[in-house]
């Protein structure tokens, strides 16, 4: 008995109609462009998207498929004719080839005119099953569930199911402007928000000869490895290097990272609103660093109304770095680099920094041009 057919499940679909219909369009759109140098073929219907096989090994798909925001479920089906002697064998073939003691069997009949309904056919499958097999039956604890979908066409078994990452499909939610640092943080937060259906473009500080151009390349790596959830991410890149000097020479000691993290924010929203991202959106986390306490937060926020979406803000360590793996980005994301937020790094920086003390020290110099300068400056890498 062969597989033919991956059946997709639909994650968080709303009910309503329009958002139903353009959930579908863009999901079978999307697994489409995911799959498109494979053999199968993709239908997209009002309860299922229909992946056919064509003969490629349904493992390689289902992890396509596994990495495409908006599918809950991937069930693993099996067609066959719709005469009972026909689908006995069909689930008798397909139960050989799982792993377990015990089934239970599953009815769905969308076809009311056949001859047999929904306990008469479970009976019946199942007294084939066990007259062929050493499995039992166990309603409650069953190993093995065989869920079969007799329609009008044909007959559908299936009895192995994969589970997806959920989420809305990619395209459904806008846009947000992604800071990437080339840290662990960033990039995990980046495959939080494409997995919820938002796309993303990065925007990347960076202060040469202070910081080094291998920092591109890391970037650009870390962005292969989100491409899985969406191609051609863009990267942004924002010459720093003038206004992070001027900092650094007027700006005390204690309050640079502060003032360096208000700059970012305005120059983030002036290229957020440009690009039309309608979020911006960090890997900062609460606690981590005198820049990331509650007070800092507060402080450095302070600049802009724009909306900030910081996915990992309650998140541990030990998660991030354990999804950083997962997802692939750990191993570049450790490369040794200098970061433009690690190089000027002072001993002592304010963990509760004061909003006064910002404004009547930005007050000292004329910021503005240089922000304009960096936002007037930005190049795609
Ligand atoms: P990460 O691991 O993502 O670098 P972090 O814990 O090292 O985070 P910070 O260096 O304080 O924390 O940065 C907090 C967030 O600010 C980062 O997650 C990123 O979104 C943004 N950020 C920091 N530095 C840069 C940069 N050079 N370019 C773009 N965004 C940056
Ligand atoms: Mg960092």
């Amino acid at each position: 008995m062969n597989y033919d057919y991956l059946m997709v499940h639909y994650g968080e679909l709303s009910t309503k109609g329009a958002n139903r219909k353009q959930f579908i369009e863009c999901l079978t759109c999307n697994i489409r462009t995911r799959l498109k140098e494979t053999n199968t073929k993709v239908r997209g219907e009002r309860d299922h998207t229909y992946v056919t096989l064509n003969d490629e090994p349904y493992e390689k798909i289902v992890a396509m498929l596994q990495e495409v925001p908006g599918i809950a479920k991937i069930s693993l089906v099996a067609k066959c004719g719709r005469d009972i002697n026909e689908i006995e064998q069909a689930a008798i073939d397909l139960i050989k080839s799982e792993q377990g003691k015990t089934f239970k069997i599953d009815i769905k009949r969308s076809d009311k005119t056949y001859p047999l309904d929904s306990y008469g056919m479970a009976v019946k499958i199942a007294d084939a099953i066990l007259d062929n097999t050493s499995l039992s039956v166990d309603l409650h604890n069953h190993d093995i569930l065989m869920k079969i979908n007799l329609r009008e066409d044909a007959c559908y078994l299936s009895c192995r199911d994969f589970e997806g990452i959920g989420g809305y499909p990619l395209g459904m939610n806008g846009k947000v402007l992604m800071l990437l640092s080339g840290g662990i943080d960033s990039p995990v937060a980046a495959a939080s928000i494409l997995r919820r259906g938002i796309k993303i473009e990065c925007l990347h500080f960076a202060s040469p000869p202070y910081t080094s151009d291998r920092v591109i390349d890391k970037l650009t790596d870390l962005i292969g490895k989100l491409n899985v959830y969406q191609s051609q991410i863009k990267l942004i890149i924002v010459p720093f290097t003038r206004l992070q000097e001027k900092i650094y020479e007027v700006v005390p000691e204690p309050y640079c990272i502060t003032i360096m993290r208000r700059m970012m924010l305005r120059i983030a929203e002036m290229v957020a609103r440009n690009r039309k991202c309608l979020a911006i959106a960090t890997g900062e986390s609460v606690g981590q660093v005198a820049s990331q306490t509650l007070e800092s937060l507060n402080v450095i926020n302070s600049v802009t109304n724009y909306p900030i979406l910081r996915p990992l803000a309650v998140e541990d360590k030990v998660s991030i770095i354990e999804t950083a793996r997962k997802i692939g980005t750990f191993d570049i994301s450790i490369r040794p680099y200098e970061d433009c937020c690690t190089i000027f790094k002072p001993k002592k920086p304010k963990t509760k920094p004061h909003l006064d003390e910002c404004l009547k020290i930005e007050a000292k110099f004329d910021f503005e041009t240089l922000v304009n300068e960096c936002v007037e400056n930005i190049r795609f890498a």
